[in-house]
């Protein structure tokens, strides 16, 4: 990287006159600072990125398709050096977590070089030939979160990019510094202008969504600023992908075997420590093996080794941010105060940074916030049920949509209640897990539109119907 991290705008590295501190979350304090883009940075960039589009757009798909490749190569080359800022930035452990969304950015960089969107013959008789046909959008603007900022804008980026649209990307101010180096590595083996960075807080963010020179937002976050970037990029009409909250629920039948799924409900619960948006963070349990499951998961929880992520010991890292840790902490007295029982955890940790140990909540049910509310931390609240038609409509319940799983040794019937579930993604005998091929996004409000394989592309793309009168 650059000595002092920079934007990338029309393929050029820019200072800024300000700058803000970014903080390492396993310590509280600043340990290096980002460039502060201000408005004529967003219109110098939204500008390169216009300015490139028509050529990036004639570009041959065989040829971005390369780019992309070579960038996938260009990132793996750097992989060390971007695995250690994103681990101190965001918190999660160098050798698990950080290491492994590094990972899948590269795989998913591979993957999506490899997507060929068809023309679609509608019809071919004596009156006309009608083709389908899908062309780039303009410049697509992606606006990230901060619990996997490097997988997220890669998501975000590369399919754009395939699409032959320029990108504009914007990351979280709370993890700023991977994106830069990300788009750094990227754009030297891009054409000038075709993908570019800018920075700053939520005005930036508003700045973007109203920004007539854009024809896309792409967004993951929270379901409120959703909401707010759909309000503001009514003005041109821009198309909009929002990968929103989730609240997802998980249902035990009472035919499961404890010791197989308890250890996989504890990773897809408290993965990254929790802060994901499809974690698993409503868990339904049949009365029958609420205890046994419960207190095999406090076990798991009690075990894991919370710890800064450049000590190789340690499994889970501490909260992203002090705002996020504060919610934690509110979350977890609110669910004691109204008579939750926590089996493991349920304080914050003394000592530096924003540490929350692995936290099981039994005594604990709808109507509470801790259930309620997307958690977006280490707490997983343990909910008892007794009739699996009311676990169904609790877990159907809300405004959230994103993902659901239900758990059992019958498949079968595993199956046909997951597909009753309201959802985006539902899964058996399994939770968050993705795939790049596989389309992801969510139902109600978690979400419009969807991410990865064909589906994904699409949404980079507008239709044009191609009419030959006969
Ligand atoms: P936000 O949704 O507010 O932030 C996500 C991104 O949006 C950041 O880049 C942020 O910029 C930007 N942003 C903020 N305000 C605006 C705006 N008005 N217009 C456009 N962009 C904007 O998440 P928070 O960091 O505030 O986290 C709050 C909650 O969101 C968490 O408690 C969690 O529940 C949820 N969340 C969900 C995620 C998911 O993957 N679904 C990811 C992260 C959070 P900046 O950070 O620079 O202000």
């Amino acid at each position: 990287m650059t000595v002092e991290p920079c934007l990338i705008i029309d393929g050029q590295a820019r200072a800024t006159a300000a700058r803000f501190d970014v903080i390492n979350p396993a310590t509280g304090v600043a340990f290096a600072t980002c460039p502060q883009a201000g408005a004529e940075d967003l219109d110098d960039a939204v500008a390169a990125a216009r300015r490139a589009f028509p050529t990036w757009a004639a570009t041959p798909i065989e040829d971005r398709a390369a780019r992309l490749l070579a960038i996938a190569d260009a990132v793996e080359a750097r992989k060390a050096e971007i695995i250690r800022l994103l681990s101190t930035e965001q918190g999660k452990p160098m050798a698990g977590g950080a290491a492994g969304e590094v990972g899948a950015a590269i795989m998913w960089t591979r993957f999506t070089a490899g997507l060929r969107p068809e023309v679609e013959l509608i019809q071919d008789d004596a009156t006309a030939r009608i083709e389908l046909h899908r062309r780039p959008l303009g410049v697509v603007a992606s606006i990230t979160p901060w619990n996997h900022p490097v997988l997220i804008a890669v998501w975000h980026i590369l399919p754009a990019l395939l699409a032959g649209n320029c990108v504009v990307i914007k990351p979280s101010s709370y993890t700023p510094l991977s994106t830069l180096l990300l788009v750094e590595i990227a754009a030297a083996l891009l054409p000038p202008g075709v993908l570019n960075v800018v920075t700053g807080e939520g005005a930036m963010g508003q700045a973007i969504s109203g920004h007539p020179g854009i024809d896309k937002i792409v967004f993951t976050g929270s379901t409120p600023t959703g909401r707010r970037i759909m309000a503001n990029a009514a003005g041109n009409l821009k198309r909009l992908t929002l990968e929103l909250g989730g609240n997802d629920a998980a249902i035990i039948l009472p035919d499961a075997d404890v010791d197989v799924v308890a250890p996989k409900i504890f990773a897809k619960a408290f993965g990254n420590s929790g802060q994901t948006c499809a974690a698993l963070k409503r868990l339904y349990v049949h009365d029958s093996l609420h205890d046994a499951l419960a207190g095999k998961l406090a076990d798991l929880a009690r075990a894991a080794k919370l710890g800064p992520g450049d000590d190789p010991e340690s499994q889970f890292g501490p909260v992203q941010n002090r705002a996020q840790f504060d919610r934690v902490c509110e979350l977890a007295a609110d669910a004691k105060a109204r008579g939750g029982r926590f089996l493991a955890g349920g304080e914050p940790l003394s000592g530096p940074g924003y540490f929350f140990p692995l936290s099981v909540v039994v005594d604990v049910t709808d109507g509470m916030r801790v259930v309620d509310e997307e958690q977006f931390g280490p707490i997983l609240p343990v909910i008892r049920y007794h009739d699996v038609e009311d676990a169904l409509a609790r877990a159907n319940a809300g405004e959230n949509g994103l993902g659901g799983s239900v758990w059992s040794s019958d498949v079968a019937a595993a199956t046909a209640l997951a597909q009753r579930l309201i959802c985006g993604t539902a899964w058996v005998n399994d939770h968050a897990s993705l795939s790049p091929a596989a389309p992801f996004g969510g139902a109600k409000q978690s979400g419009i539109g969807v991410e990865f394989g064909l589906h994904g592309l699409q949404e980079y793309q507008q239709v044009q119907v191609l009419r030959v009168a006969r």
